[in-house]
């Protein structure tokens, strides 16, 4: 795996972007209505022109987190509606009884919010719930029984199967499709009225059966489903399918530009067809909406499907959804990635209709460039050995001042105690140097950062041989921020914590979930018969826990608040127990790639 060149940060290519420009230049959806809500034909009509210049939607199921492939969608519609004077709904897709829960509920809007994004525009709250359309989806379905479009079909689920055709052979027109429209009237009502059981009765459209395009061959509409939603309770027993609810509840809420992911490319003239229907019967405004497809996102070394995220849930190969290792927008969130990182990355993946696998590294790029510009500095020492300063009075506490961030001396500076006693890291010392080494061994000199130059006397070492402490002397003319501060010029330069003042952490060390970039896919040299499952391709090393001295301010570190940690890379204060104090604290990102040299 290559490690890509840094793009240029000027947004990549996105078609979409040009179809929009394309229709507010032709001023084609201008003369649209907004009743200020969801509405058909005539509720549209009655009110004023639609202020929104375009309306696009993010319309998540309700039935697990939000991943790294939402962040794209999510940031791409709400994107668009910002930059061309539009509006961003945000709408439950929870059309499915089974498989929904308030929890996902919230947890998305949680996300959605994180990321930036808001529903909430000029006045209008445009959070919506499909549940709510079931009324005037039942009241369409038979608006289309009546039109002669729609029957109700008693087949066994077997027989539709086997009736539908396949790719090179046409389907067979199920023999109920000729009922009348008042027995199919009749049947929807019943249905509707919980007559009967699951299974017995589906209302199809009347298509083609012999369409090249098996999703306009006579697609389910409404099934029977005897259970409890999480919105509407009890109140249904019959629900829309899929292809049936979408098209409508993008028409409902007068979304111009339906944006979704290109696995739905051959529902299209479905979507186009029912809502044509529609329209024709007076029921929906037009111009009616537009569905547009793009490649979803792909990233290398993450999964980004529901089920497997699930299934590593389940099976405990992480902690949890938040586990922050996961590709999840509640991972993200403990891992310490940025809401602006993931616009970064955005903006340069682009949108295309070209499925691609993006390079992780391009992901964690975004992330460094942003938090190097938005962090502050601060010094841990993640692998502490004592450094003794032999010469230093016991006792005896100073301030040295270190800067914020170097690229903003405006963000100003914070002071570090420094005592006689401090921590420094086990590989800033080494008793037999190796060539070019130039921080501490016995006889070198070297600068403790923001603080004095000392010179290495020698280590003690415990009955095992391992070092215990190193031994130094310091200069006292040469306090950095003091004149004379250069006069010994020296190569290394280490930082440090005073031992009294330092602040015990856990860290928790993270590296990739998967040590392969495709988890589960083939590789080279697999014998043809050879299946692999991507539980196999987990790292097993993703996870490292130590115990780390940090500089004592950050002890009042605040959750998700972030850090440069000098020299090691970035960090987030992980659910800190306030009483307590003394957050724990997650590595995000390292400073630089280790992955891209490796391999
Ligand atoms: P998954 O396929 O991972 O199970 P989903 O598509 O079932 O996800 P939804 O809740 O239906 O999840 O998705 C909400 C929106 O997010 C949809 O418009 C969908 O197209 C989009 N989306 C889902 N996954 C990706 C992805 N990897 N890249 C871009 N957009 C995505
Ligand atoms: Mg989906």
């Amino acid at each position: 795996m290559s490690s890509p060149n840094h793009p240029a940060a000027t947004p990549a290519a996105n078609f979409i972007r040009n179809i929009v420009e394309a229709d507010i230049a032709a001023g084609k959806h201008a003369q649209r209505h907004w009743a200020g809500q969801p509405g058909t034909a005539s509720e549209h009509a009655a009110a004023p022109l639609d202020p929104a210049k375009l309306r696009t939607r993010f319309p998540p199921e309700p039935n697990g987190y939000l991943h790294f492939g939402h962040a794209k969608s999510i940031l791409l519609n709400f994107g668009l509606a910002a930059q061309y004077g539009g509006r961003c709904h945000l709408r439950f897709d929870d059309t499915n009884p089974e498989k929904e829960d308030q929890e996902y509920v919230d947890s998305i809007i949680d996300a959605v919010k994180w990321l930036g994004c808001s529903w909430e525009q000029d006045g209008e709250t445009n959070l919506y719930y499909a549940s709510n359309y079931f009324d005037r989806m039942a009241a369409f379905a038979e608006y289309l029984i009546s039109a002669g479009h729609a029957y109700v079909d008693s087949q066994s689920a077997e027989e539709m199967r086997a009736n539908r055709g396949t790719l090179t052979q046409p389907g067979t027109d199920s023999p109920f499709r000729g009922r009348s429209i008042a027995e199919n009237m009749d049947l929807f009502k019943r249905m509707q009225a919980g007559e009967f059981p699951d299974g017995t009765h589906i209302l199809r459209a009347r298509i083609d059966m012999a369409s090249p395009n098996i999703n306009l061959r006579d697609p389910a509409i409404y099934r029977i489903r005897h259970a409890t939603h999480h919105n509407t309770g009890d109140t249904w027993c019959v629900y829309p399918m899929y292809t049936f609810a979408h098209p409508i509840e993008d028409a409902l809420e007068n979304i111009t530009h339906s944006i979704c992911t290109l696995e739905f490319e051959a529902q299209r003239p479905f979507y186009d067809w029912l809502l044509e229907r529609l329209a024709e019967g007076g029921l929906l405004q037009r111009p009616l909406p537009q569905q547009i497809e793009f490649s979803r996102l792909n990233l290398t070394y993450v999964v980004l499907s529901k089920r497997k995220l699930i299934q590593l849930v389940e099976e405990k190969h992480v902690s949890g959804w938040d586990d922050p290792r996961m590709p999840t927008l509640v991972g993200a969130r403990r891992r310490g990635y940025s809401p602006e990182g993931f616009r970064l990355f955005a903006d340069r993946i682009g949108v295309s209709k070209n499925d691609s696998l993006i390079d992780y590294v391009l992901f964690e790029d975004a992330m460094r460039e942003v938090m190097n510009e938005s962090d502050l500095r601060r010094v841990a020492v993640l692998d502490p050995v004592k450094l003794i300063i032999d010469n230093y009075p016991e006792g005896q506490t100073e301030d040295c001042f270190a800067p914020n961030h170097p690229l903003h001396p405006e963000l100003g500076q914070r002071s570090m105690p420094f005592s006689r006693e401090l921590w420094i890291e086990g590989e800033d010392f080494m008793e037999v140097p190796s060539k070019g080494y130039r921080r501490l061994f016995p006889g070198n000199m070297a600068r403790l950062r923001y603080g004095y130059v000392v010179e290495c006397t020698g280590c003690d070492k415990d009955e095992n041989g391992k070092v215990v402490a190193v031994h130094c002397n310091y200069l006292p003319e040469t306090k950095s921020g003091t004149p004379g501060a250069d006069s010994v010029k020296v190569k290394g330069n280490l930082h440090w914590v005073s031992a009294a003042h330092a602040c015990e952490a856990e860290i928790r060390l993270y590296d990739r979930l998967f040590k392969v970039p495709a988890p589960g896919a083939r590789r080279e040299g697999d014998a043809p018969e050879l299946e692999r499952d991507f539980l196999d391709d987990i790292n097993p090393d993703s996870i490292r826990t130590i115990r780390a001295q940090l500089e004592p301010s950050l002890r009042d570190a605040r959750a998700e608040e972030r850090f440069q940690f000098e020299r090691h890379g970035y960090f987030v204060a992980d659910r800190v127990d306030s009483a307590a104090g003394n957050p724990d604290f997650n590595r995000t990102v390292t400073l630089k790639d280790s992955w891209g040299k490796a391999s």
